[in-house]
């Protein structure tokens, strides 16, 4: 029914084990369409709705009532409502987060994974950080198979919480993605395991999309078909489905396939652009779209004969483009999709700017991942959400100062220096404008300027990141009527080697001073328990929480300090921000302390 070869030789392989790769060239699946075609009723084919069971015929599947299924694919095709207007396109997109574990990688994994149990595999290895080992745990949980998944160590364990949640073994490697990638490979070979990742099977379950896309549309073709690029293999799957209508008859014509990549992760656009045959691993990549960075895509070959043989294009998009459009993406159309996902979007404004694909043309985004996959990198460009008291002046007076008119996102280099000496008001006026499209009254621009001032104090630079800490931090101290009764004169806080810290304090409690000294395990704690000591009179208060972020990067970077204080059944919150973590702990704990009384 089917055998597999070499992609470049188109020689048949006869592999020994589980592992569906060449050293350095990608394998193919090559079914026998005419068999396909005996078996298939293309008529009534061609009347059934979408459905992964209904393609299985068309993939290398021998027992087609065992393949593991979590019902991928039928995935939404949604008609886009403005985008697409304002760009004088018909913009169609392809929700392909709305499979099982977000991303369409499901697809593939699918058939793999029943390849997999086809042939008694007695487990599954993988080398991934991300959406690619979510599915196979997945699948591989659902098919009943271990799976053992390589990551090269320091990958944010939050990436991988749902690998984990799928019984999905996680081992790090001292190493590069490349390192973990090697040591997959050697242990299918040497343990019998079955690799899974971007082989020959794979690419089978992918071009299933493109089958979907043809019967949703009711077998007219799109245009165009965008869609990212990490290892190609995707891409590579649109083709050979599209292929596999055509053979059969059931189209006429293939749309025209453009790639996309990440300007910091481009090996594919790089070759097509100088007009070559082959793939140059690039030496290093520097991309936030996580699912798209990748150095050497083992599928490139089969992205590149997508791109030229249907007469496509490859295009590169930076990091700041990206993450505009998936902004746009969801405020404009309501669907949030992971940022390599709205590469697609990003791609093809520039094309049409660029006068590449005319007006009028029915163009489908192929949007791979959900935005919840990966929130961090929203997180970054967002502008933190103010924090009010429950008054209703608070709020009236966030809305008519204009605060929801400025923008909630701002794409631009976070850590370049805004300032490198204490701004003007007038300076400060400025760029909330330039950056922020935001207006704010007196009162707000008093307490930015005096924020800033300290941060310039410390001997720091103001970058963009330190700006826009300190305007939430001014908006996160609400306005309000009643005074502050609590502030910290001066502190003193020592630490040494072997030694325990110690801190002495100096607070101002309603008009009265009141002194104290503590020691502590560290300079936090001995600072956190002398300023208690010096409150004991006036507030009894138990510390529930202490939270720390940095913010931006290098050791000059900002600390965010968040603190919550109970006192009785009340809660009080108060969060400060400094590039000295004993410094933002304070304010913390003052903002924390008024908020008591502005509360009672
Ligand atoms: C894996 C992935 C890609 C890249 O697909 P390839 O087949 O590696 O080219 C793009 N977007 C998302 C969300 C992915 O998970």
């Amino acid at each position: 029914m089917y055998y597999l070869r070499d992609f470049v030789t188109k020689e048949r392989v006869n592999p020994t084990n589980m592992v569906f790769t060449g050293e350095t060239t990608p394998w193919e699946v090559v079914m026998d369409l005419d068999e396909v075609k005996s078996k298939i009723n293309l008529d009534y084919f061609r009347q059934s709705p979408p459905n992964i069971l209904k393609y299985l015929p068309l993939l290398p599947i021998k027992k087609q009532t065992e393949f593991i299924t979590l019902r991928e694919s039928a995935t939404p095709l949604i008609k886009s409502r403005k985008l697409g207007r304002s760009l004088g396109i018909d913009l169609m997109l392809k929700v392909e987060g709305k499979n099982p574990t977000g991303s369409f990688k499901d697809r593939g994994t699918a058939v793999e994974i029943s390849v997999a149990k086809e042939m008694g595999a007695k487990a599954i290895i993988l080398a991934s950080t991300g959406n690619m080992a979510a599915s196979c745990a997945c699948y591989s949980a659902a098919a009943g198979i271990p799976c053992f998944i390589l990551v090269p160590e320091g990958v944010p364990p939050g990436k991988l919480s749902q690998v984990l949640a799928f019984g999905g073994h996680i081992v790090q490697v001292k190493g590069t993605y490349n390192d973990a990638a090697d040591l997959a490979y050697k242990i299918a070979a040497e343990m019998g395991f079955y690799l899974a990742g971007d082989y020959a099977y794979r690419l089978e379950g992918a071009k299933t999309a493109a089958f979907e896309i043809i019967d949703q549309m009711l077998f007219q073709v799109p245009d165009y078909l965008v869609v990212p690029i990490g290892c190609g293999t995707n891409i590579g799957g649109y083709y050979k489905g599209f292929m596999d209508y055509y053979r059969l008859g059931l189209i006429d014509r293939l749309p025209r396939i453009i790639g996309v990549q990440a300007k910091g992760a481009c090996a594919v656009i790089n070759s097509f652009d100088e007009k070559r045959n082959d793939i140059t691993p690039l030496p290093s990549i520097n991309t936030l779209a996580s699912a798209i960075a990748v150095a050497n895509p083992i599928d490139g070959l089969k992205a590149l004969e997508a791109i030229n043989s249907t007469n496509g294009y490859a295009i590169s998009v930076t990091d700041n483009e990206i993450l505009a459009a998936q902004h746009r993406l969801a405020k404009e159309e309501g669907i949030f999709a992971e940022s390599s996902a709205a590469a697609t979007i990003a791609g093809v404004e520039k094309l049409v700017a660029a006068g590449k694909i005319d007006a009028h043309k029915k163009v489908m985004c192929i949007l791979t991942g959900d935005g919840l996959k990966d929130p961090q990198v929203v997180l970054k460009a967002a502008i933190k959400p103010p924090t009010i008291y429950p008054q209703i002046a608070d709020f009236t007076n966030l809305y008519s100062n204009g605060f929801f008119d400025g923008k909630s996102m701002v794409f631009v280099e976070k850590s370049d220096t805004l300032f490198d000496k204490e701004p003007s008001k007038t300076d400060i006026t400025r760029e909330l404008q330039n950056l922020f499209s935001a207006t704010y009254g007196e009162e707000y621009i008093d307490k930015i300027h005096q924020s800033l001032a300290k941060i310039v104090q410390k001997g720091k630079h103001i970058t963009i990141s330190d700006f826009q800490d300190s305007i939430q931090g001014v908006l996160e101290s609400p306005k309000n009527n009643v005074a502050d009764v609590f502030s910290v004169v001066d502190f003193n806080v020592s630490t040494s080697k072997d030694k325990r810290a110690l801190a002495n304090v100096r607070v101002n409690i309603a008009g009265q001073e009141y002194t104290a000294d503590s020691i502590g395990t560290g300079p936090v704690d001995a600072l956190i328990k002398a300023l208690t000591h010096a409150c004991r009179d006036t507030l009894e208060f138990k510390l529930t929480e202490y939270k720390v972020e940095i913010r931006g990067q290098g050791t000059d970077a900002n600390v965010y300090v968040e603190m919550k204080l109970q006192q009785d059944t009340k809660n009080s919150i108060g969060s400060g921000t400094s590039p000295d973590i004993v410094q933002a702990s304070i304010e913390a704990f003052a903002a924390a302390y008024n908020a008591f009384n502005h509360n009672s």
